[in-house]
């Protein structure tokens, strides 16, 4: 078997209900149009939350750039951070004509013998895929060598887009780190964590629930990932895919080599928390621990709705755009309706066909799913009477223009919203934007337009 993932066979993924529909793989770029980060960028998301491996991009020192200290979360990890640092082989055009293979086994042991890391993930880039250079063989040698896994991430950006680069990186981590470690024990309630990047911690928002029934968190691809935990993740009873599908084949491939099933669920939301810790009881199938969650989720939905007395009134009757990527789409869209807020539209360009079904299901037949928000939001600002856009950070304009409160709920946001805890603090946020004059001050005709 070829050590390189087959990018057709990973388009073609059977655990995918959509998945009979057409698939491209490059990005196809549209004149005037920017089309988002390459597939080394995608690899890199997936894989910067283990802060315990070395992240190397074999390429030119551009293909760091895009993607290097994008990841503004920290770590629960005790040792240095390896996300910041940033390394790259940079190759040059010797390098090109001659093979870069010799500059990556030194920038390997560089790395190796001046910052201890647990694993080192080598990245491909277009130039070192299109020359050629052996990055398994390259790895291969220097696992041998160091005695810690240096894994090849076959992601150079003209494959595809982010969501492919996603995809790859676990398949990476499945050939070479998963079943490479026995854990120290097992339980009957030890789960993975596939597809969270604890992205402003949302994944500390809801573990310790998960702590507190005794379901045992084995690894995490990737939230706050260990290279030693994501070794031992065969042993798992359990893959809980969060939120994402994109690691769907990782899970797949999981069952079919160790025999692991899998679910997916959200943690955004009172409805997707309580039902996501549900699943998960009920998928581990003890009766013991099926009663414990449901006494956990009485107390923490009563404690949770006392708190959001307060709001219920601010919120009553208002409705809101959203305008934020893939899985948000529904996910923030059900926290939204759990705080009594109407979502009349919600943007579905960066979605699977799989969230569209459920930002369909959450919306309703009347709720808009808009495929060019851009040019979309505006109007239906105006048509709906809307009172609130959620967005990312460009939409502010939007906001302003329509003297309607915005809040960002894109990756730049620096608080969690999820789970219970996080249900209200994105309460909070709400109200305090909803309450600040500003937007309709700036809204306001200059006083030379009068
Ligand atoms: S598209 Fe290729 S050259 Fe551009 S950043 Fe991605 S890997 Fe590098």
């Amino acid at each position: 078997m070829s050590a390189k993932p087959k990018i057709k066979d990973l388009l073609d993924e059977s655990a995918c209900e959509h998945n009979k529909t057409k698939k491209a793989t490059c990005n196809t770029p549209t004149p005037g149009a920017t089309t988002g980060g390459c597939a080394i960028d995608g690899a890199q998301i997936a894989l910067f939350p283990f802060a315990d491996a070395a992240h190397l991009v074999h390429g030119p020192m551009t293909c760091l750039g895009g993607s290097w200290e994008t990841r503004l979360t920290g770590t629960s990890w005790t040792g240095r951070d390896l996300t910041q640092m940033g390394f790259t082989t940079d190759i040059n055009i010797n390098d090109v004509v001659f093979s870069g293979e010799e500059r990556l086994a030194e920038a390997i042991a560089y790395i190796v013998s001046n910052y201890s890391p647990q694993a080192v993930f080598v990245y491909s880039t277009c130039v070192t895929a299109l020359i050629g250079d052996d990055l398994d063989l390259v790895c291969k040698q220097a696992s041998a060598q160091h005695g810690i896994p240096c894994v090849p991430v076959h992601a150079p950006g003209f494959v595809g887009g982010k969501n492919l680069g996603s995809r790859l990186a676990g398949e990476a981590v499945l050939r070479h780190l998963v079943g490479t470690l026995e854990p120290e024990e097992t339980t009957p309630f030890d789960i993975n964590l596939i597809g969270d990047h604890n992205v402003t911690g949302d994944m500390w928002q809801y573990k310790p629930l998960l702590d507190e029934l005794g379901i045992r968190v084995l690894s995490t691809l990737s939230g706050d990932g260990r290279i030693s935990q994501i070794r031992t993740a065969h042993r798992a009873r359990l893959n809980v895919i969060v939120c994402a599908k994109a690691l769907v084949s990782l899970t797949r491939k999981m069952h079919e080599q160790y025999g692991i099933p899998w679910i997916s669920c959200s943690f955004y939301g009172k409805r997707d928390t309580s039902n996501g810790i549900m699943a998960i009881a009920e998928a581990l199938g003890d009766a013991a621990l099926i009663e414990r969650t449901r006494q956990l989720i009485a107390r923490e939905e009563a404690r949770l709705e006392e708190r959001l007395v307060p709001y219920r009134q601010v919120f009553a009757g208002k409705k809101a755009v959203l305008n934020t990527g893939g899985n948000k789409a529904w996910s923030i869209a059900s926290a939204l309706q759990d705080l009594g807020i109407e979502v009349v539209a919600t943007s579905v360009r960066k979605s699977t066909e799989d969230d569209k079904v459920k930002a369909r299901e959450y919306l309703g037949e009347k709720g808009v799913l808009m495929t060019t928000p851009a040019t979309q939001q505006a109007k239906i600002i105006d048509e709906t009477g809307a009172d609130l856009l959620l967005a990312g950070g460009r939409s502010l304009y939007t906001a302003i223009k329509k003297r309607i409160a915005f809040t960002d709920v894109n990756q730049e946001k620096k608080k969690s919203y999820g789970a219970y805890n996080g249900l209200l603090t994105l309460a909070e946020d709400l109200k305090n934007s909803l309450q600040n004059p500003v937007f309709a001050l700036v809204g306001r005709k200059a006083p030379w337009e009068k």
